[in-house]
């Protein structure tokens, strides 16, 4: 391969900075979209090699346009993040779809540099509220609802503001509509995904009262998870009737059919999956807090909408649970499941009077 030269302007990603935001900032120095700027292969769905891949022969590629060694750019990818989050936990699934903070966006605007920038954080899907600043996340574009990379403008020597490439919105706060859901129950939500951020990156869990490893953490959330995208008999899905009230679905049906392609979903929908999850396994306070009939456990209210096949599979998984919650579902299993130890039992019977 040709060695590439240096472009003639060029600077450091920074903090936290996802690739693609990086290379649309430079693109915008020479009025030109990151495309532009890839070697010429890359031209199906560029944003996979900037958010997620990490391929090789691009990073090579930019880090000698740049002077960035491609063992830093590597690090700005989904693939070579140090957080080493599972591919089912991307958002958008194969092809990476972008997850803002409004609140950040403005702040970056505000910031001494006034550079705003994307972060790779926000594109795991264990994270639909932004940890600094409590808000949700929500996908570009707030105004065509089209889902799209923004493209990068630069406003200044070295300022950069980022804008739908559509109807050329900015995505920065005031441009979204506010959230209705009240700050406590946004709270409850941060800490949960705090903690299954920490657990897929093999970090101990700080909510003692679950008493989980993080692989018994991450366990019982992705059976959880799991167990509420059971097709059923009925037109219904399962999350129609776990969702809470502070987290609604606002759509009749799922995006996705199995647990494992959850990352396409948006931050709403995710936000509702995961306030459901842990409306399945918290105490009344946090049922309460979700809005979520507090009066009835939230195992027994998961397990009336699952089939006695779908309780049996969920408690031979849950052995691999923390030990509590492994308990307390195999206590509210025990009516549903005899239920149909005992219809087994009178077919039996059925079958030896014939
Ligand atoms: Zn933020
Ligand atoms: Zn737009």
């Amino acid at each position: 391969m040709p060695k590439r030269k240096l472009w003639p302007v060029t600077f450091r990603p920074k903090r936290g900075e996802v690739l693609y935001s990086w290379i649309a900032r430079i693109g915008a120095v020479y009025g030109v979209s990151p495309r532009d700027l890839l070697p010429g292969a890359v031209n199906i769905y560029y944003p996979s090699a900037l958010v997620q891949s990490g391929d090789r022969s691009v990073l090579s590629a930019l880090a000698q346009s740049t002077g960035v060694p491609v063992k830093a750019l590597v690090k700005r990818t989904l693939a070579g993040s140090s957080w080493r989050w599972p591919q089912e936990w991307w958002v958008g699934g194969a092809a990476p779809s972008p997850q803002l903070c409004p609140t950040c966006l403005t702040a970056d605007l505000q910031s001494g540099d006034r550079v705003q920038f994307l972060r790779l954080q926000w594109q795991c899907a264990a994270m639909t509220i932004c940890p600094k600043h409590g808000v949700p996340l929500f996908e570009a574009c707030p105004h065509c609802r089209r889902i799209n990379w923004p493209i990068c403008e630069a406003t200044g020597l070295g300022r950069f503001r980022f804008l739908c490439g559509e109807c050329g919105s900015p995505q920065e706060q005031g441009a979204w509509p506010e959230h209705p859901t009240s700050e406590a129950a946004l709270r409850l939500l941060l800490a949960f995904e705090a903690q299954l951020l920490r657990a897929l990156q093999g970090r101990s869990i700080q909510w003692s009262w679950i008493g989980a490893t993080p692989t018994e953490f991450l366990l019982l959330v992705t059976d959880l998870l799991w167990a509420i995208t059971r097709p059923t008999d009925s037109s219904t899905p399962i999350i129609c009737n776990l969702q809470t009230r502070s987290f609604p679905l606002g759509h009749r049906s799922l995006p996705f059919r199995e647990p494992t392609q959850w990352g396409v979903a948006s931050a709403n929908v995710r936000r509702c999956v995961l306030a459901a999850v842990l409306a399945a396994f918290g105490n009344s306070r946090v049922r309460s807090l979700l809005q979520t009939c507090p009066e009835r456990s939230g195992w027994d209210k998961l397990l009336s909408c699952l089939s006695t096949d779908n309780i049996a599979d969920l408690q031979r998984r849950s052995w691999r649970w923390p030990p509590a919650a492994h308990n307390s579902l195999r206590r509210a299993a025990q009516p549903y499941l005899a239920h149909r130890r005992g219809r087994a039992l009178s077919h039996d019977i059925g079958k030896i009077r014939f």
